[in-house]
């Protein structure tokens, strides 16, 4: 099954990623590990990707899809992958349709974590981040009233990454971003939506359900 996978921060999409790929027996291809490859490895394309980020800036597109390319070639992919972070907007996702076109191949579906704005404002504003050993608690799930770490007797703080201000500028980003790439899945009708709310094993559960028409 050849499966691109969409949802906003705090979805639990790098999770889900995992889960779904093992249990389709499928690469899970994200951009960050492409990435990450690339640069350890010292590829050109991974030298030319690192003096972007060494400036601070955004990877180019063209940078980005040749490493996708070279990934998708690759044997393990030649079956199927799950593609996570990548088509992030519709010029992408026109360039992806093509590359596969030329591979003779096409996505089957993509499957967007579906969960509204309140949700993932509760989920990443309640975290709390222990400034001694890491841990994160949360107030809600972990029912933390106080803000000191149970496990090291640390003191909690809240992440910039966790207020809720920069929670919903980044949801906002994903939203522009994000709806008219699904809406242009949802053209190409391969578009499928899958509740992401509750435990993990549901989430996963309820995208395998929404997947069995399309696995043989
Ligand atoms: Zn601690």
């Amino acid at each position: 099954m050849r499966l691109v996978l969409v949802g906003p921060p705090g979805a639990g999409k790098g999770t889900q990623a995992q889960f779904i790929a093992s249990n389709l027996s499928i690469p899970k291809i994200s951009t960050g590990d492409i990435f990450r490859a690339n640069v350890s490895g010292g590829t050109e394309l991974g030298k030319l990707a690192k003096e972007y980020m060494d400036r601070g800036d955004l990877v180019p597109d063209e940078v980005t899809i040749a490493m996708v390319r070279d990934r998708l070639s690759e044997s393990d992919a030649q079956d199927g992958f799950l593609l996570d972070g990548f088509p992030r907007n519709v010029p992408q996702a026109e360039i992806l349709k093509k590359m596969l076109e030329e591979f003779g191949v096409a996505l089957d579906i993509v499957l967007e974590l579906v969960v509204d704005d309140e949700e993932v404002v509760r989920r990443l504003a309640g975290r709390r981040t222990c400034s001694q050993c890491g841990r994160i608690w949360h107030v809600d799930f972990d029912d933390k009233k106080d803000d000191v770490c149970d496990a090291c007797g640390g003191r909690l703080y809240q992440r910039d990454d966790d207020k809720e201000e920069t929670i919903r500028h980044r949801l906002e980003v994903y939203q522009e971003q994000t709806a008219p790439l699904v809406s242009f899945y949802a053209q190409e009708r391969i578009l499928v939506g899958v509740d992401a709310t509750g435990p993990v094993e549901e989430v996963t559960q309820r995208a395998m359900e929404a997947l069995s028409p399309y696995t043989d």
